[in-house]
Order: C-alpha cells, then structure tokens, then sequence
C-alpha cells in the first residue's frame, strides 16, 4: 500500500493535470494507492477571499470571485474532458449549488465566523478530486472515489482540531479498506475532514500533507509520497540563496526541527503520524517522477549542510524584573502555557527574559494584563525568528539585524523585526 499525496501547486492548470497519470503509471502501479488530493492551485485562498467577503458583507465581490471560481473549474474540466458535460452537472448539483448556499448563509449571518467558513473551504478539496477522479477514468485508470470527512473524525477545536485516532481508524477500516478489493487506485481528499456531529472541519492551513500521514498510518502504507512543485526539502531558500542546495535524506526529527522553525515545504504535523509507524515519507518533484527528492525516516543524517529558515509572525516579550529577586521562570512559562502560548525562543538573564512566541496580539493583550505587578513586560510585533541549524564556522547574522541571538554548534538562531 502507498498513500501519494499531490498538492495544489501541482494541480494548478488543465496542462498540470496530464502529469497525473505518467506519474501514476510509473510510481508502484501495481500495488494499492490512495492517492490524496488538494484544491487546485490557489482555490483554497480564493474559497477565504469569498467568506471574508460574504462577512463584510459584500455581495456583488461575493459573485464576481465564486463566478471567477466556477469558470476556472469548469475551463479545466473542459480542457480534460471530452464530454465534460456531465461532471459539470453533477459538480453543480453536489459542490457548487450547496457551496452557493452556504455562502448565502454566511452573507446573511456574517457574525459567524471560524467554523462556517470552514464549511466553505472544504468545497475546494471535494471539487478537484471529483476533476481528478474523472480524469484519471477517462485516462483508463480504475479509480474509487471517497469523501475524506467520512473516514477523518476531529475533536472539532479551531482553527486546527485534534484527530481522533479511534474513530477515524475505525472508519477507514471499514469505508475504505473494502474500496481496494474493488479497485487498487482510490481517490480521496488532503485538509478536510468532520467533527463528531458530522460538520466540516479543516485541518489548518497546508493540511494535506498531514492528512495523507494519517492515512498511510492508519493503512500501514509501506510508504507515503508527496508529489510537490519543489520535489526536494533544500537547505534554505533556492529563489533566495545561491548556496542552497538540495537535501537527499533527514531523520524525522531532523525534517520536524526543520518545520518547526518554520520550513514551508510540511505541514509541521506531518511527520508525528508517520514516525509512529516508521513509515517513509518520499517528497519528489511531480513535474520530473524519475528523480527521486528527499527521504525522510528513522535514520539520523550525517554531515547536513547548515540549514537556513525563518519563521516569521512571532510577537517578542521581554519581561523584566522590577524586584531585586530574579524571574520566576516556571511561572512565567506557566502563564503563557495557560493562555496555549509556547515559546519558540527563551534568553534568560537574571532579572530579564525574552521570548518568542506565536499568538494571537489579542490573546497577548490579555496574559500581559494579567501579569503580575512586579514585572515589567514589553511586546513588539511582527518579529522574525531566524535559524541556522547546524551553522558552520562562518555561518554569521547580517549586521546588525538581531535584537537576540543564540549560538551553538546545533543552531544559531535570531530575532530581528520584519520587514
Ligand atoms: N488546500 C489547502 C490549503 O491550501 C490544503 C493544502 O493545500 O494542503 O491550505
Ligand atoms: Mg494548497
């Protein structure tokens, strides 16, 4: 069994599309896969756009971007299809005339927000896959279709909720492991799964990636493939870096870190799924199959060039001690902790602390309210938090541009503000 994975970078016009099935005829065509899919190019931002619209409420914007959104489905559908008329029917009746209500509801009750402008973005995910299901039958693959909400079940908590593993596991045992005996190839959705009353959730943003980990868990694949854009994890930035290059194998905890401060190219939940089962995870080029891209699995790297990320939309609290007793720094990590903010960066001094943490400014407002009296705390926001993993000798900060900086032969990393 094999999950792949196939993101909207990849899926981003009708001439994008062919590349699936050369892909799939070369990539374990005889064993089962599932291949999980993303909207198609930027359909999930475009699906936001129209809810944020919908909320203002705005509604001549509303049918200009969902019309825009249909045409360019539909152009593609056309593109693919030689008898394109019955998938467009079909969409109407199941995708796109519920979705219209849907944002029909939310321009009527623009106060709600979060959870029903999920129920919009997952129309993205259901629509391309029906696009990609199709395809590959008209391109002579015997291909299963099936709703991902149907087998991922989440504690429903917003923006990113937690899967629950039983249930979920429960579903794909018995809605999904039977579609394999009927056809080796299924089609299902990345980011979009239910809550226990059945409603539409996402998985946070990018959350495809992680959807196909869990389904290579909970399927026992013998490996998950991501087909990406960029087929690779590179050492830093290549449209930035000259010297970035690309990374051919990590560990889990090696990629994890990575993601952590803020490499782009995973979901950082992806990889928890995984190493749990010790299945591989392949990232690899879609538009080039036959190189192979990065490995990631149990063994540990040697000799990783110094790796470059930043992670930008952190707040900085510095915190200092208006007492001549030092900073109670369980207490303070504690505060935070009860508000869900941890810190991505701590320097101690003794009556000084800073750090670097991802929360919403309002949530901040409110811990530093609470604080106690005999601190004295400063934020500043946005700041960046960059990091060298592994730096070498004469890995350096541009001048002047840390306000903190750490070093050690693991990491040197630090923060500036953004600009
Ligand atoms: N379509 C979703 C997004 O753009 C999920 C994904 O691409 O992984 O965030
Ligand atoms: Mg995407």
């Amino acid at each position: 069994m094999w999950v792949m994975k196939v993101g909207g970078g990849c899926l981003r016009d009708a001439k994008a599309f062919l590349q699936l099935p050369i892909l799939l005829r070369q990539a374990y065509p005889d064993a089962p896969r599932l291949l999980v899919v993303s909207a198609i190019g930027k359909t999930t931002n475009h699906l936001l756009a129209i809810a944020q619209a919908a909320s203002r409420p705005d509604t001549a914007q509303v049918e200009l971007l969902f019309q825009r959104l249909r045409t360019f489905h539909e152009e593609i559908i056309e593109a693919l299809l030689p008898s394109s008329q019955k998938l467009k029917e079909k969409l109407h009746e199941r995708y796109w005339r519920p979705l219209w209500q849907r944002i029909q509801t939310l321009l009527q009750l623009p106060e709600e927000g979060g959870p029903a402008v999920d129920a919009i973005l997952v129309y993205g995910e259901l629509i391309s896959s029906e696009i990609v299901h199709a395809y590959l039958e008209v391109q002579g693959f015997t291909t299963e279709w099936i709703d991902a909400r149907q087998l991922i079940v989440t504690d429903g908590s917003y923006p990113e909720p937690n899967v629950l593993l039983g249930p979920s596991q429960a579903n794909v045992d018995a809605q999904l492991l039977p579609l394999f005996r009927r056809s080796p190839l299924v089609v299902t959705q990345g980011y979009i799964a239910s809550d226990l009353r059945r409603r539409s959730v996402t998985l946070g943003r990018e959350g495809s990636d992680y959807s196909a980990a869990l389904f290579a868990s909970m399927l026992k694949a013998q490996g998950m493939i991501a087909w990406k854009d960029v087929g690779h994890i590179y050492s830093a930035d290549p449209h930035k870096y000259a010297e970035a290059q690309p990374i051919p194998h990590l560990s889990y905890q090696q990629a994890a870190e990575m993601t952590y401060y803020g490499a782009q190219v995973l979901h950082p939940r992806t990889l928890q799924p995984l190493q749990e089962k010790n299945i591989p995870l392949y990232i690899r080029p879609y538009f080039n199959p036959s190189e192979v891209g990065t490995v990631i699995n149990e063994k540990v790297a040697q000799n990783l060039p110094p790796i470059r990320t930043h992670r930008k939309g952190l707040s900085l609290i510095e915190v200092q001690s208006l007492t001549l007793s030092r900073i109670d720094l369980e207490e303070l990590l504690h505060t935070l902790h009860l508000e869900g903010i941890e810190p991505y960066f701590l320097q101690t001094s003794v009556h000084r602390v800073a750090l670097a943490v991802q929360a919403d400014p309002e949530l901040l407002e409110r811990w530093q309210a609470n604080a106690p009296p005999y601190w004295e705390v400063k934020m500043h926001h946005p700041i960046v938090l960059h990091t060298i993993l592994h730096p070498s000798p004469d890995s350096e900060v541009p001048n002047g541009e840390s306000l903190y900086l750490q070093r050690s032969p693991r990491g040197l990393h630090w923060i500036a503000y953004e600009t």
